[in-house]
């Protein structure tokens, strides 16, 4: 069985645990630097990107999980965890992680949409997939080597770089694991 890390520093983190469980991986809270060398994935959850990347350097994780992601093992980051994944962000001059080559917006959507839910077609991934949207990024542009696996109304939402992916929303919010299932896969094809 595969082991997921959940980074555990803030946000929505017991939910991605529950999807991993029932995509039929094992998940692992990563609380401490020396636990990424347990798993074969990880998980960057969805809740403050600001807020986390301060904890990210409260405890000395930034190095290490540049690291990961350039080790080739998965990496999946949903919403705050998109943001922390990019290369670009607008109206920031430095990137977090900085590893996945898109260009990403915050708080994209607009007051009045705050938070939505909306039914989305995912390449390669789900149809009909239920997408929960707080707050969201959405990206801007992304490099040649990034293929875009979805978009809401012209924006991209999802995307993924080799063993980076990506997406806008919560995909752990919803009982609808199938986006979960999906990194699941790549991290046993990795492996
Ligand atoms: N707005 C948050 C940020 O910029 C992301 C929101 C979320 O992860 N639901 O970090």
């Amino acid at each position: 069985m595969v082991k997921i890390g959940v980074l555990g520093l803030q946000g929505a983190v017991r939910e991605h645990v529950q999807a991993v469980q029932g995509s039929g991986a094992e998940a692992i809270v990563i609380k401490k630097v020396e636990q990424l060398k347990d798993i074969d994935g990880l998980i960057l959850p969805g809740g403050e990107s600001t807020t986390m990347r301060r904890l990210i350097d409260k405890y000395d994780f930034m190095d290490s999980l540049k690291e990961f992601a350039h080790s080739g093992k998965p990496v999946f980051g949903t919403c705050a965890g998109l943001i922390l994944l990019a290369k670009n962000i607008v109206g920031y001059e430095e990137a977090h992680i900085g590893v996945m080559d898109v260009k990403v917006e915050r708080n994209s959507f607009g007051r009045q949409k705050e938070s939505f839910e909306e039914t989305l077609d995912i390449a390669g991934v789900a149809n009909d997939f239920p997408a929960v949207f707080i707050r969201a990024p959405h990206i801007v542009e992304a490099g040649e080597n990034v293929e875009i696996l979805a978009k809401h109304e012209d924006r991209i939402v999802v995307a993924r770089q080799g063993n980076i992916l990506g997406c806008s929303f919560h995909p752990e919010l919803t009982d609808d694991y199938r986006f979960t299932a999906y990194f699941v896969n790549m991290v046993k094809e990795a492996k």
